[in-house]
């Protein structure tokens, strides 16, 4: 009998990993299926929470909590897609700015915390007497500094390292004081193998249409300033952490969501589908499928049905850091709290990176009369500190902050978070290799997340929506060849 009521095979997508890039790239399938597609998802997360590198922990004070981040604490919102994100979900009145009036950056020079010349902008000086005046660096620095508005431009397209270009069109100091400690900080790199084109391309932006990145920034300063529209804070955050953002999304995403579910397995069907196998010996049958766990992961997975692809993935290399956060009474801290923090470049040789005053950076991070504070360590300029144990480190930081800071007073509690083999390096030809990756991946199978197109998670959510928008393409072209099932 021929029914009226005919019906094509519904999509499945297989989703792994739920951190910000698996479980944004779920809420975009899902707003696919509410406009009609006939598509499914199942997200596997191998550890018992959602998030993956989101983990906010509040610990209760009197009237307000302490809000500590363990990884991420920051939107940037000159890439605007994390927030966007976090609009859509409702979370427009939890966005809270970074305190602005605060924005002093400090380095430690020579042991000894000092301001960063107001108008730096990351490497580029654009105040010339506050950077005159700067004891950080030295008259010959400062010349060769302001040279870089008459080096010559580099005229072709290939990739050079971070410490490359700062070298080369800046000099050295500005490569040790500016560029290694705030630039290569945030990726936890080594400037030596940092690549220029996957982590600062609008430098060589600049370069190009300015002859100058100082006069490319001084240019795109006015710019702002002329601007007519509201000048936004540079960084965002939620008043409960970015943990929020990952809690709402689970709360809103209605399809199979699995915890302490690590894939195990992708297999190959003759139909073209992929039978994936979980290590609890759960099974499924997927006909897209989206990793989004580390490279190194997605090259385990990926081996049995592409070496090549496999072999690509597993040279991301990775590196391990920790944060651990210390709260203190206001009155133990001597140095004055007029800053986001202090940087510590890599000549002075201390075991860790940087300090955030988390609670000067943002309100709502402390009770009044505390101060939150944030210590990085590990990366690759100080990788013995990841095996201390708790109270070896503890100790050490101890000691950091009564050099640095003057802090003598113990803290009123700490908590420490090691991130393992959690920062992708994005290293000389990167992007290249990540084309690479894409050209071979298998049919329907992708790849995504913070090892690939940037790190921040704003590129995470972005990369999640470009990924969605292919996997989508694919299974409309799947649907629209599926001859119809009658019912
Ligand atoms: C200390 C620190 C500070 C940071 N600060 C900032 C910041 O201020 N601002 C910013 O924008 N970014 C920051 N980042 C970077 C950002 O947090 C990360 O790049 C981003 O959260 C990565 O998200 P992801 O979903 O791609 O990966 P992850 O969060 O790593 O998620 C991957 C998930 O996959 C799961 N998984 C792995 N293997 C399997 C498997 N076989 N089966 C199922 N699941 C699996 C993992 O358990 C994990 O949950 C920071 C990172 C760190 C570590």
């Amino acid at each position: 009998m021929i029914s009226a009521n005919t019906q094509s095979r519904t999509q499945h997508i297989v989703i792994v990993g739920g951190g910000i890039s698996g479980l944004s790239a779920a809420w975009f399938v899902q707003q696919a299926q509410q406009k009609g597609l006939d598509v499914r998802y199942t997200v596997l997360e191998s550890s018992s929470r959602w998030g993956g590198k989101l983990l906010t922990e509040q610990v209760e004070s009197g009237d307000e909590p302490f809000i500590i981040e363990a990884g991420p604490d920051a939107f940037l919102t000159q890439k605007p897609w994390a927030i966007q994100l976090a609009r859509e979900l409702g979370l427009g009145n939890r966005l809270i700015n970074i305190n602005d009036q605060q924005r002093t950056t400090y380095v430690l020079h020579h042991g000894k915390p000092v301001k960063l010349p107001e108008g730096v902008a990351l490497i580029v000086p654009t105040k010339l007497m506050p950077f005159l005046r700067s004891p950080l660096i030295s008259w010959w620095g400062k010349l060769r500094i302001g040279l870089e508005w008459f080096a010559p431009v580099k005229d072709d397209d290939h990739d050079e390292t971070l410490a490359d270009f700062v070298h080369r069109r800046l000099g050295d100091e500005a490569l040790d004081i500016f560029a290694e400690p705030m630039l290569a900080g945030i990726y936890n790199a080594e400037t030596e193998k940092q690549s220029l084109l996957a982590t600062f391309p609008r430098f060589r932006q600049m370069e190009r249409e300015h002859g100058s990145v100082i006069r490319g920034t001084l240019a795109a300063r006015r710019k702002q300033s002329a601007s007519s529209a509201p000048k936004t804070a540079p960084f965002m955050t939620l008043m409960g952490g970015t943990q929020e953002l990952t809690d709402t999304l689970v709360s809103k995403l209605n399809s199979d969501l699995r915890l302490q579910t690590r894939l195990a397995s992708i297999e190959a069907a003759p139909d073209g589908r992929y039978h994936l196998t979980t290590e609890n010996g759960d099974t499924l049958e997927a006909d897209a499928v989206l990793l989004t766990t580390p490279a190194y992961t997605a090259a385990d997975l990926l081996r049995p049905l592409s070496t090549e692809v496999a072999d690509k993935l597993a040279s991301i290399r990775y590196l391990s850091s920790g944060t651990i956060s210390l709260a203190f009474h206001t009155g133990d801290i001597q140095y004055p709290l007029d800053g986001f923090g202090l940087v510590v470049p890599k000549s002075e040789q201390r075991p860790i990176n940087a300090i955030t005053l988390s609670s000067v950076k943002f309100t709502h991070r402390a009770p009044d009369g505390y101060v939150l504070l944030r210590v990085f360590f590990g990366g690759s300029r100080s990788p013995e500190t990841m095996s201390y144990d708790n109270d070896k480190l503890l100790q050490v930081v101890q000691q950091e902050l009564r050099t640095m800071l003057g802090i003598e007073a113990a803290p009123i509690f700490h908590r420490i978070y090691r991130w393992n083999r959690a920062n992708p390096q994005y290293d000389l030809n990167h992007l290249e290799l990540v084309d690479a990756i894409e050209t071979d991946l298998p049919q329907a199978i992708y790849v995504t997340g913070a090892a690939f197109r940037g790190v921040g998670m704003p590129d995470c959510v972005y990369q999640s929506q470009q990924a969605v928008t292919k996997i989508l393409k694919h299974v409309e072209q799947v649907l629209s060849k599926q001859p119809e099932v009658t019912a």
